[in-house]
């Protein structure tokens, strides 16, 4: 829900909205609390694909909107590597 003219409640996974004012802010490490929506380009090589030809595969991630640093929680893959 969005409240014309007013500040959007805060949307959660569950359906909850929270008052944003009473929430910190998640930070960039250079200190930039404003992110953005981008796309990583993963290349698959044809060992991994079903078609087996290499291919670029689209990975949603959100990045700082002032240094462009990936959110360290949306490369859930690159993550599981270690
Ligand atoms: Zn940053």
């Amino acid at each position: 829900m969005i409240n014309p003219g007013g500040q959007s409640p805060v949307g959660i996974p569950g359906g909850m909205e929270l008052d944003p004012t009473t929430i910190d802010n998640e930070k960039c490490a250079c200190g930039c609390e404003v992110w953005d929506h981008g796309i990583v380009l993963k290349k698959i090589s044809g060992l991994m694909n079903p078609s087996g030809k290499d291919q670029l595969g689209t990975l949603p991630v959100i990045v700082c909107k002032k240094c462009l640093a990936p959110h360290s929680s949306a490369l859930p893959i690159l993550k599981d590597k270690g």
